[in-house]
């Protein structure tokens, strides 16, 4: 009996000793595959967005060749799917929208770096800006002369100095500094956008909005839920007496809050810049609670009723995207980590 009990006794912390480490194996083994789970759903499902605009402005299918559109489209493709790569690896939307609007910069169809329009006496002078979401730090650059990607010195600005804008000379210094290609002003000129200066000089015509069309700008968001917004123009052919435009003006032209979205603005700058619009559509999620949609529609609609034109392309944390404007086109287009894409031209598309 005693034997028995003992026995039974024996058999009985055996057992329970047994349970205890299949207990103990089972938690940690349960806990490494959560945190390998975890991670890897971190990984893969975190969500990812590009948004980017080559400006807006006049446009028409009956203007515009078949080649040339499609010259257009596969540029804003191009600098999607460098954008999009990026982010698929993890690299952050400041990254990103560095990269992406390098491509656009260095392309002449463009309003900005190669392509840029021209002052009225025959230069270039550019405008770029960037700004990140996670902590609202910013860069920015005006009226550079000879700096081959202003969006990359607007980085640094917003990376390496104290500042926040620089301008002409200064801006130009600090980019030689920090190691940037420098080139000459005639890098920038292109036949098409010098013709459109003289015809206005001339006054062949009036200006109209296709004299500018080209600025562009991007936001990203990447897989960290950090959001960016950069643009970057040569600003109004034949602009006078240093005019800077909404571009690289934080607020107007440009903005990035990840607690609202980010925003990348194109159009009448002076118009841009009296109602801060970027800064509007975050200041109208934060106070009134809209959607980035509702926002950025509500703030085309602010400018229509002034009688200005443009667009703004936005996306908020959760990678809803907008691209709105009031003008007949806006080079324009979107690619997220869900697959959807869409690149487009003319307003009826
Ligand atoms: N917003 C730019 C400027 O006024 C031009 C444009 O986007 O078309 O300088």
């Amino acid at each position: 009996m005693q034997w028995s009990n003992a026995k039974n006794f024996s058999h009985h912390i055996v057992s329970i000793r047994f349970n205890v480490k299949i207990t103990m194996k089972a938690k940690v083994l349960l806990i490494l595959f959560i945190i390998l789970f975890t991670a890897g759903i971190g990984v893969s499902q975190q969500k990812y967005a590009i948004v980017i605009h080559g400006g807006a402005g006049v446009m028409s299918r009956q203007s515009m060749s078949a080649e040339r559109m499609e010259e257009y489209r596969a540029k804003l493709e191009e600098a999607l799917m460098k954008g999009e790569t990026l982010l698929k690896n993890g690299a952050s939307a400041t990254d990103a929208v560095v990269e992406t609007i390098r491509i656009l910069e260095d392309s002449p169809l463009f309003n900005a770096g190669k392509g840029a329009v021209f002052t009225s006496s025959g230069t270039n002078e550019l405008d770029a800006s960037i700004m990140n979401g996670s902590d609202l730090n910013a860069g920015a650059v005006a009226r550079v002369t000879n700096i081959k990607n202003p969006i990359m010195a607007a980085r640094l600005v917003m990376d390496n100095s104290e500042h926040v804008f620089l301008s002409s000379e200064g801006a130009s210094e600090f980019a030689r500094k920090e190691g940037l290609e420098i080139v000459k002003n005639k890098y920038f000129f292109t036949p098409a956008r010098y013709e459109s200066l003289k015809q206005l000089q001339k006054k062949e015509r009036n200006r109209n909005q296709a004299d500018n069309t080209g600025t562009v700008g991007c936001v990203a968001l990447d897989i960290h839920g950090n959001l960016c917004a950069g643009t970057s123009t040569g600003g109004m052919t034949n602009k006078k007496y240093g005019r800077i435009g909404d571009s690289p003006v934080i607020g107007a032209g440009n903005y990035a809050d990840n607690r609202t979205c980010a925003v990348s603005c194109t159009g009448h700058g002076e118009y841009f810049i009296r109602l801060a619009v970027a800064k509007d559509i975050s200041a109208m999620m934060e106070y009134k609670n809209m959607n980035v949609g509702d926002a950025s529609r509500e703030a085309i609609k602010k400018l229509s009723t002034m009688g200005g034109t443009g667009g703004v392309i936005a996306l908020d944390t959760q990678g809803n995207v907008v691209m709105e404007f009031n003008t007949s086109g806006m080079y324009r287009g979107y690619i997220k980590s869900s697959g959807e894409k869409e690149i487009a031209i003319f307003a009826n598309e």
